[in-house]
């Protein structure tokens, strides 16, 4: 199998790799204190896309210094609506730079342009235009306790945040961070994935456009383990937002616990998505496919096991096997394409290597499984069927476009097997009985639960899991309170 894919006109015009790309340190671009620098390629072609400063704790130190001093000086002073107001500015900026940033995010990630312009950009503008009416309304409250005082509380900004962005959803989640910690009055470090580190860069330099003091939005690009670790250990940082994986995760929580950061995790997952006898199996299986290869199924809440009631399972197993049959795999930049390649050569491998297990372990692959080509990181999608809950594949997040597709009996079954795993991010149920699936909308494990539909979000909507899926929520007002700290203050009125 090949993919229709024209080399001679690979676009990166965007991205000059003659110049370093920089740190982002008070304001300025800067090289790494070390000089040294890293390699990121353009996954749909394995080409060098970019060359990036690869910091270290010495740089983490300077941007971290440098945020504490825009902290304490101008963005914790200026007036909350001013705060507002420049993010809105950033808003245009990225309205108007919307086809260079969606170009931008489409090579370095392997996304899908048509993707990119329709879901990671709008979401990422959203959310800085919900997050920016927030600015000034953050409010503490009068709490009356008795007559010969006054009593209320300031919810104050955290301080200086460390922010570290996976590579799925590089300017989408970052903006998950970014734009609610702006909002409360918090200055940043950013950690972009090393794999995609470009659109983040792209945002910083808009924002200073936008009139950003200097020092509020650092960006040091690196490794995990030595920038990552340096902000985690970090004393001087008073909370980690964090999207990753859960072994990164774990070590993250012991990190923090030097000065007591505050921490948020969201982790991976293994979601569920039930689908009953009832269903319009047509809908559903539509929905079914794009819940694990939208993104190819690097999404923490694919869809990635596919529970279908005995009566309808071999028609739900034939249907998803043909849509993934049809699903068009090629260049990112083709705006016909609907899916790219998967991010790098070792993810690749561990799909590839899930696949292997798979088969190993008795499930029937129906279809995909396999690289396309030799050039690129493409994978065609796999669909297996008569998967048991307890095999490997149906337990383990696999990160890629594969979905498991398991025969449930009843609904205390479907239950069952939909709460087995060490996840709890999102679920989906499709039935047109209500009273099932309201059941298990509130029985099942998940920080969100779609009911005939599958995978939406919204940054009004909080977001989040428990378990290997992390804790705490992003989005709405939940991170508003990851962002800030109540005080109370009391005053007596009889001196
Ligand atoms: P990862 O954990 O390897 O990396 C995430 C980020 O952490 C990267 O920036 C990385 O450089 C950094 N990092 C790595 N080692 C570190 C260390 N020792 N200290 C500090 N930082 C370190 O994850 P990934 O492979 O980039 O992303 C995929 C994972 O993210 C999947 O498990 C997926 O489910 C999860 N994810 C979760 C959500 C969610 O909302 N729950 C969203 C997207 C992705």
């Amino acid at each position: 199998m090949s993919i229709a894919y024209d080399y001679s006109q690979e676009k990166t015009s965007l991205v000059s790799r003659s110049a370093e790309k920089l740190l982002l340190i008070d304001g300025q671009r800067v090289a790494s204190l070390s000089g040294r620098t890293f390699n990121t390629l353009n996954p749909a072609t394995e080409q060098v896309l970019a060359t990036i400063s690869e910091g270290n704790a010495d740089d983490v130190d300077r941007a971290v210094a440098a945020a504490r001093r825009a902290f304490d000086g101008p963005w914790r002073t200026m007036r909350a609506s001013e705060r507002g107001q420049i993010l809105l500015r950033l808003v245009e900026l990225m309205k108007q730079h919307a086809d260079e940033i969606a170009e931008l995010e489409s090579l370095d990630a392997g996304k899908p342009i048509a993707g990119v312009l329709r879901q990671d950009l709008p979401a990422a503008i959203d959310t800085l235009t919900y997050y920016a009416g927030w600015a000034d309304k953050i409010h503490g409250e009068v709490v009356p306790t008795r007559d010969e005082a006054l009593t209320y509380t300031l919810r104050e900004p955290v301080g200086v945040v460390a922010a570290i962005v996976p590579w799925n959803f590089p300017l989408m989640i970052g903006m998950w961070k970014l734009a609610p910690a702006l909002a409360c009055g918090c200055t940043v470090v950013m950690k972009p994935a090393e794999l995609t580190s470009l659109s983040a860069l792209r945002i910083a330099e808009l924002a200073l456009e936008a009139g950003l003091p200097p020092g509020v939005f650092n960006i040091v690009t690196g490794p995990g383990r030595v920038v990552g670790d340096a902000l985690v250990n970090h004393p001087d940082v008073d909370k980690v937002t964090f999207t990753g994986s859960p072994g990164v995760g774990r070590g993250i929580l012991r990190g923090a616990a030097g000065n007591f950061k505050r921490v948020s995790l969201e982790l991976g997952g293994k979601s569920a998505n039930v689908i009953f006898e009832d269903a319009d199996i047509d809908a559903a299986t539509k929905a079914a496919a794009s819940g694990i290869f939208f993104n190819a199924g690097q999404v923490c809440s694919a869809g990635s096991r596919v529970l279908a009631h005995e009566a309808v399972y071999d028609e739900v197993v034939e249907r998803l096997t043909a849509r993934a049959n049809a699903i068009r795999i090629g260049n990112p930049q083709d705006r016909a394409t609907v899916m790219g390649p998967v991010i790098s050569e070792k993810q690749m491998k561990s799909i590839l290597d899930y696949v292997d297990i798979g088969q190993k372990e008795g499930a029937l692959l129906t279809t995909g499984g396999e690289r396309i080509g030799t050039r690129g990181y493409f994978i065609s999608p796999a669909v297996f069927a008569n998967v048991k809950h307890e095999m490997r594949i149906s337990q383990e997040e696999i990160f890629g476009p594969v979905v498991s597709v398991i025969k449930f009996k009843d609904e205390a079954d479907a239950l069952r097997i939909a709460n087995g795993t060490a996840y709890s991010l999102a679920a989906g149920v499709w039935s047109h009985d209500m009273g099932r699936v309201q059941r298990f909308a509130k029985k099942a494990r998940a920080g969100t639960v779609w009911i005939n539909t599958y995978g939406y979000t919204d940054v009004r909507l909080p977001w989040g899991g428990e378990r290997d899926s992390g804790f705490g929520r992003e989005h709405g007002s939940a991170a508003i309170e990851n962002f800030t700290e109540p005080k109370a203050v009391w005053m007596n009125l009889n001196v």
